[in-house]
């Protein structure tokens, strides 16, 4: 199972970030059975892997798609997973209780894009892509400021700032 180089996000995103860039190549965490059951017990699910995993790549793709393409279409491929469940509204001992009811297996994804919904509602101008060009990573910013670029700074914003470094000196270089 690969190690993930980023995690402690929103639901959506964390769904989101199971996918990323390794030395140009995309690496796919979902790959490994194993490592879907790790996602779920890690986000709080009890859900049979076998069950969630078709729904929860149905819904990371969709996710990604609304996410790198705010004016595409996603928003049919969003609702199509939020076909799958809905909130029954109760009242117990005088307090309103939400409870959702999901298709089998649909649970986590279900969940997944409507917290997204609802992040882009409280928060929309601060979920953002890592600034890396080569970085397919999302982060919820909630640094005070609002001007986090990187998924982390160690890793995505040091190799842009050495990166750009270099070409500084072979340009000087070539300049000579
Ligand atoms: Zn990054």
């Amino acid at each position: 199972m690969p190690t993930r180089p980023h995690q402690g996000e929103p639901l959506p995103l964390e769904l989101v970030n199971t996918e990323w860039m390794s030395r140009g190549e995309r690496v796919d965490f979902f790959e490994d059975d194993a490592a879907v059951g790790q996602w779920l017990s890690e986000n709080g699910f009890t859900d049979r892997m076998s069950d969630a995993r078709l729904p929860l790549l149905e819904a990371r793709a969709a996710l990604r798609d609304a996410l790198d393409r705010p004016t595409g279409g996603a928003e049919a491929r969003l609702n199509a997973v939020l076909d799958h469940g809905s909130v029954r509204l109760q009242i117990r001992a005088g307090s309103l209780e939400r409870r959702v009811e999901a298709d089998p297996g649909w649970l986590p994804a279900w969940t997944a894009v409507s917290q997204y919904a609802e992040l882009l509602e409280m928060d929309r101008d601060r979920v953002r892509q890592c600034a890396h060009p080569e970085c397919v990573l999302y982060f919820h910013d909630t640094s005070r400021n609002g001007t986090r670029r990187w998924h982390s700074m160690e890793t995505c914003g040091a190799r842009f700032k050495a990166q750009r470094h270099y070409r500084r000196v072979q340009s000087r270089d070539a300049a000579f």
